[in-house]
């Protein structure tokens, strides 16, 4: 049941008892809500259809109204994101496609224009699953409001000691991020440089600099920043 909803709205699964059927109510794709976060969103019904627990749940005429493409704290959301993404991007097809797209590490841009053209699916899911698939030593953090909600790193990275970016703090304040949320709003345009590792990271085992690049997400109120070791260096 596709619709406009309202503005909060992404999506909801639920059991009709009448007429024994599931339904998925989502919202459109529009300004500020790009498709391939309708896909994701709809794969995140999916899970909660196709994940037995969830499913019945939903028998019990439990529901809610989902917070998909990591943005919840919630596990059964969780749970529900990763049924998604490995539903639309199967790790083995992912970095295949990966591989016939660039031959060479990815920047930002290019992830999105990989979850545009490729995948259809969100640019948070593309660019975590770009990240597991440890294609290249990158780290993945979303902040809001100025501060960490979460970040993912990948196995080279970890090698590196640059592993951990605490939740809940803010954004560190030399970061390119932070310049980005200091004058942020939805057409803010992304931000791009490069930093010390040591800004992002404690006592990190990589000396040089780190290429930072960060963008508003639509109108999810949240910021991407992707962290890579700098090519030139
Ligand atoms: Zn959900």
């Amino acid at each position: 049941m596709p619709g406009e909803y309202g503005d909060g709205f992404d999506a909801r699964i639920e059991y009709l008892p009448e007429v024994r059927r599931f339904v998925i109510y989502y919202r459109e794709s529009g300004p500020g809500r790009p498709q391939g976060r309708v896909h994701f969103s709809i794969a995140h019904e999916l899970g909660h259809f196709y994940i037995p627990d969830h499913r019945a749940r939903l028998l019990k005429g439990e529901m809610h109204n989902s917070l998909s493409d990591f943005r919840s704290d919630d596990a059964q959301e969780q749970e529900a994101d990763e049924f998604a993404a490995n539903l639309l991007m199967p790790k083995e097809l992912f970095i295949n496609e990966v591989r016939q797209f660039r031959q060479r590490v990815c920047t930002l841009k290019e992830i999105c224009q990989m979850a545009d053209q490729r995948f259809g699916t969100s640019i948070t899911s593309t660019a975590r699953r770009y990240c597991q698939c440890d294609i290249e030593a990158c780290s993945i953090v979303v902040s809001e409001n100025g501060l960490i909600r979460w970040a993912m790193h990948s196995e080279d990275m970890k090698r590196m000691n640059m592993r951990y970016v605490p939740a809940r703090q803010p954004v560190p304040a030399m970061s390119k991020t932070a310049v980005l949320w200091q004058t942020i709003d939805e057409a803010s345009e992304p931000v791009e440089g490069l930093v010390d590792a040591e800004v992002w990271f404690e006592r990190p085992f990589y000396k040089k600099r780190l290429w930072e690049e960060a963008m508003v997400l639509g109108n999810t109120g949240l910021v991407l920043t992707y962290l890579t070791l700098d090519a030139d260096d």
